[in-house]
């Protein structure tokens, strides 16, 4: 029986090279093929037109490129598009693309499902299928770089790990793709404009300081006490304020690089003065600025948006105490394309 044909993006540059020479041929041809496969995002040989017909199909013995489709394309009435992405064997997760004046970003997913049980997110539902492979990840950031440069004539700016998942608890694969994207036979985008959000698994916010990474970190916070914070983010009884604070210093010690605290502030869950003594209290850890985000609806309203009010309250006291503070709006709500409502609704 012939072998199943192995998908060719989970091989390194090296291991093509290889490839070619054990087959007699000579290594540089590896070279190009990477090229094909990475830089110009070839989806099958035949598109490798710098390469002899017997190349090709000696290729095409061996190997299958896998890659994504972008199934459906919804387009917000702010400009946001959000992909429905199929992936090899037929699963679905989700992108967005978020213009606004100054930049594009591209919000990608990790995982399809998600690990994690945030009470308030729709992805939660969907428990995780499984993690995303590099090339799975790097095809939805080329995608959306093709769609803004489509929609809106400007290349992608910036890159955020805020779609279906939590990246690190798919660390390797997340770093292999952030590799590809920043490497020069990738995309080249300097990893300054990419920000890997978690809800905060301390270990690996230690790794990835240990790693010396040099994109932005962001943590989804949501309460600076321990019991609220259980509440709504069951998980957390494990992963506590306590070792996140920990991992934080940590990450600051060793890459001097300020976290974004991202906040939602819910009506009766934490908005009152003693959760804004809470989190003043936990800003003051390690340099950081507060992302207050604004709560998207996922359906039973267990969770509402606090009042103006009460959103403002946090900001006079945060400002109060010179922590940074800026408001994000959603964006492509009405296509559910806002944060926590990516759950493959159609
Ligand atoms: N797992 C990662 C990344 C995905 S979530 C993380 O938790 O950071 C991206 C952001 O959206 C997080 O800050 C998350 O807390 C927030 N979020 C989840 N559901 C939301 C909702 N319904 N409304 C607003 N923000 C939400």
């Amino acid at each position: 029986m012939k072998e199943a044909k192995k998908d060719i993006r989970a091989l390194s540059k090296e291991e093509i090279r290889n490839f070619f020479v054990e087959m007699g041929d000579q290594s540089f041809r590896g070279n190009q093929v990477y090229e094909w496969l990475w830089a110009k995002g070839a989806h099958n040989f035949d598109a490798m037109t710098n390469l002899s017909l017997e190349t090709r199909a000696l290729l095409e013995d061996h190997f299958t490129i896998n890659h994504i489709q972008v199934d459906s394309l919804q387009k917000s009435s702010d400009g946001t598009i959000k992909n429905a992405v199929r992936l090899h064997d037929g699963l679905i997760v989700e992108s967005v693309l978020i213009p606004a004046k100054n930049r594009t970003t591209a919000c990608v997913s990790s995982q399809v499902g998600c690990s994690l049980d945030c009470k308030f997110c729709a992805t939660a539902r969907l428990k995780r299928m499984r993690n995303l492979n590099p090339d799975e990840i790097y095809d939805q950031v080329v995608a959306i770089h093709r769609e803004s440069m489509l929609y809106h004539n400007r290349p992608l700016s910036n890159i955020v790990f805020m779609g279906m998942g939590e990246p690190l608890m798919n660390y390797k694969n997340v770093i292999a793709s952030i590799d590809k994207i920043t490497g020069d036979e990738g995309m080249g985008m300097s990893p300054k404009r990419i920000t890997v959000s978690t809800s905060g698994v301390p270990k690996m916010i230690k790794k990835m300081a240990d790693d010396q990474v040099k994109f932005k970190l962001a943590v989804s916070l949501h309460s600076a006490i321990q019991e609220t914070r259980e509440q709504i983010m069951p998980f957390a009884k494990t992963f506590t304020l306590d070792d996140l604070r920990d991992s934080l210093e940590y990450w600051y010690a060793k890459t001097k690089s300020r976290i974004t605290y991202e906040y939602v502030v819910w009506k009766n869950i934490n908005d009152k003065e003693e959760d804004i003594d809470a989190l003043i209290k936990f800003c003051k850890y390690v340099p950081c600025k507060v992302n207050l985000i604004e709560y998207n609806p996922i359906d039973d309203g267990d969770f509402q948006q606090a009042g103006d009010d009460r959103v403002q309250r946090y900001i006079d006291r945060l400002e109060a105490f010179k922590i940074p503070v800026t408001v994000r709006r959603s964006r492509g709500k009405d296509i559910d394309a806002a944060c926590g409502q990516l759950a493959n609704k159609h």
